[in-house]
C-alpha cells in the first residue's frame, strides 16, 4: 500500500502540521490502496507562504529559463507514464490498458506545448501612445478533480509555469497520488523551492484559506458546479481571480439524414469512455423523431457491447464509478428516471453480471426522455444516457440550449456544412461535428453553469496573464 506522509513545501518534502490521514479506496475492490495526509489551516498557509515567496524570482525568469524547465519536466513525467497509469488506474477505476491514451500521455503532450506559449510572455505590444504588457497573475491555488486527475492538473500547471506563476496544487481526495509524482518530479528537475506546492485535504475544510487568503491571487478550478459556488465565494472578499470549469449536460444532436449508426456509436461510446465521468460528456443525445427508434436500438446495442468490470483486465473497456460514493449518486438518478417515467433501455441500478463488488454500474440509456426531468437537467456523472426526440431541427437546437450548463456539444448531420450551420447556434464552449476528437489544442471551458475562462490551447495561458498598459513616450 502507497503511504504518504510529507507535503511537498518550498521544494522540501515536509511532515504536515496536522496528524490527521486519509485513507484512498480502490473502487475496483473496495479496498484501501493508499494513505496520505489531511492538511489544516497552518499547513495552508505554510505552503501559501512558499508559493509567495517563490514568486518574485520565479516570474523573473526568462521565457526560455521556463521553457527549459517545462520540456524537463515532460521528459521526466514521460519516464513515469507507467506509474502514473498505475495511480490512477488503482485510485479512480480507469481501465489499465486505456489509461495511458485517456488520461496521461496526451497530457503530457500537452504539457511540452506550453514551453512554446511561454515565449507569448514576451511579446509586448505597441499600440499608439502605450505598450501593452502581459504579466503573470500571481500565486495561484489549483483544485482538481478525480475523473481525469493527471489532465486537469497539467492543464493548469502548464499554463501557470509558461506565465510564471507559482501555485499551490490541491488534488481530489479519491486521487492524490500522481500529484506526489507530478511534484517527485519537479524535485528531480531541479525546478526553483516553491514554485510548486503540493498538499491533500478535504476540499470543503482547506477550500476557505486556499481560496480565502489574501496571499492568493488567483484560483482555478475544475470540479462540481457546487464546489464552485464556495469557492468563488470564499474568493469574493479579496476580489480574486477565479477560473472554473464545472459540470455540463451536454447535448449531441443527430439529424434525420445524418449517419446513424456512426453517430450513435460515437455518442455513447463518448458518455461510456470514463465511466460517464467527463464533465464534457455527451449525456443528452437528442434525434429526429423520424429516426428516433432505431437509434434508440443502436444505442442500447453499443451500449451492451461494453465490456464492464476489472481495470486490469485488457479485456474491459469499463471500469467501475471512481467510488462507491459516485456510484450511489448515480444509483439514485438512475431510480429517479425510473420514477419520472422514462423508460429504461438497458442497463440500471444492479451490478453487471458476473461482478459482486466494487462500484460498478452497467452502460445505462433511458429513451423516451422529456427534457424537463431531471435525469436530463442534472449532471449525472455516471454512464447514464438520456435520448430525447425531437420535431425538427429548430427544436433540436431549442432542446440543446434548454440546460443552465454550456460546456461541450455536439452535432451529426448531413454533411460538415449542415452540422457547422446547427454548431453555431448551440450555446456551448465547445462543439464536435461529425465525429472530431478532443485535443488539447482547442479552447476548453463553459458558457452559463458550466464555468468561466478558458483551459487549454493558446487560450490557456491568458487566465494566469495580467495585462498591463504603459502610457506615455
Ligand atoms: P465531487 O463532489 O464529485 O467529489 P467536488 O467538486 O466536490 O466533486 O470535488 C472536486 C475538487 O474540489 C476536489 O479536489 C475537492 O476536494 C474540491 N472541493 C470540494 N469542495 C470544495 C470547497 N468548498 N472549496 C475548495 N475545494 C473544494
Amino acid at each position: 500500500m502507497k503511504k504518504h506522509d510529507k507535503f511537498f513545501l518550498n521544494g522540501l518534502w515536509v511532515s504536515p502540521d496536522s496528524t490527521q490521514v486519509h485513507e484512498i479506496i480502490n473502487p475496483a475492490t473496495d479496498e484501501v490502496c493508499a494513505e496520505v495526509p489531511l492538511a489544516n489551516e497552518i499547513d495552508c498557509v505554510r505552503a501559501i507562504e512558499s508559493a509567495r515567496a517563490a514568486f518574485p524570482a520565479w516570474s523573473s525568469t526568462t521565457a526560455n529559463e521556463r521553457s527549459d524547465f517545462i520540456h524537463k519536466a515532460a521528459d521526466e513525467l514521460l519516464n513515469r507514464a507507467d506509474e502514473l497509469a498505475d495511480a490512477i488506474t488503482l485510485t479512480m477505476g480507469c481501465p489499465r490498458h486505456i489509461c495511458p491514451n485517456l488520461q496521461v500521455l496526451g497530457s503530457i503532450q500537452a504539457f511540452r506545448a506550453y514551453a512554446d506559449r511561454a515565449k507569448t510572455m514576451e511579446e509586448i505590444e505597441q499600440r499608439k501612445g502605450f505598450q501593452v504588457l502581459k504579466e503573470p497573475v500571481g500565486v495561484c491555488t489549483l483544485i482538481t478533480p478525480w475523473n481525469y486527475p493527471l489532465s486537469i492538473l497539467i492543464g493548469k500547471v502548464a499554463p501557470a509555469l509558461a506565465a510564471g506563476c507559482t501555485m499551490i496544487a490541491k488534488p481530489a481526495e479519491q486521487t492524490p497520488l500522481q500529484d506526489f509524482i507530478v511534484a517527485e518530479v519537479f524535485e528531480k528537475i531541479g525546478l526553483p523551492d516553491g514554485v510548486f506546492n503540493l498538499l491533500t485535504g478535504i476540499g470543503p475544510e482547506v477550500g476557505p484559506v486556499l481560496c480565502g487568503h489574501p496571499e492568493i491571487d488567483m484560483v482555478s478550478f475544475t470540479g462540481s458546479t457546487r464546489a464552485g459556488v464556495q469557492i468563488t465565494e470564499s474568493a469574493a472578499p479579496t476580489i480574486k481571480r477565479v477560473c472554473l470549469e464545472l459540470g455540463g449536460k451536454s447535448p449531441l444532436v443527430i439529424t434525420k439524414d445524418a449517419d446513424l449508426a456512426a453517430a450513435v456509436q460515437y455518442g455513447v461510446q463518448n458518455v461510456m469512455m470514463n465511466t460517464g465521468q467527463t464533465c464534457s460528456a455527451l449525456t443528452r443525445i437528442l434525434v429526429d423523431e423520424s429516426v428516433y427508434e432505431e437509434a434508440v436500438s443502436m444505442a442500447k446495442q453499443v451500449a451492451e457491447d461494453n465490456i464492464v468490470g476489472d481495470p486490469l483486465d485488457p479485456q474491459t473497456t469499463m471500469g467501475p464509478l471512481s467510488s462507491a460514493s459516485q456510484k450511489s449518486t448515480v444509483v439514485n438518478y438512475i431510480r429517479k428516471g425510473i420514477a419520472e417515467g422514462a423508460r429504461l433501455v438497458t442497463g440500471g441500478e444492479e451490478m453487471p453480471t458476473g461482478l459482486t463488488q466494487g462500484a460498478y454500474l452497467a452502460p445505462t440509456i433511458f429513451a423516451d426522455v422529456n427534457n424537463q426531468m431531471n435525469i436530463a437537467q442534472e449532471e449525472i456523472f455516471g454512464p447514464v444516457i438520456c435520448m430525447i426526440p425531437f420535431r425538427d431541427e429548430g427544436h433540436g437546437v431549442e432542446l440543446a440550449n434548454d440546460t443552465v450548463y454550456g460546456l461541450s456539444s455536439a452535432v451529426f448531420a448531413k454533411d460538415r456544412e449542415s452540422a457547422l450551420a446547427i454548431a453555431r447556434k448551440i450555446k456551448a464552449g465547445q462543439c464536435f461535428v461529425q465525429g472530431a476528437n478532443f485535443t488539447t489544442d482547442a479552447p476548453f471551458g463553459g458558457y452559463k453553469r458550466s464555468g468561466n475562462g478558458r483551459e487549454w490551447g493558446e487560450e490557456g495561458i491568458s487566465e494566469f496573464i495580467e495585462i498591463k498598459a504603459v502610457l506615455g513616450r
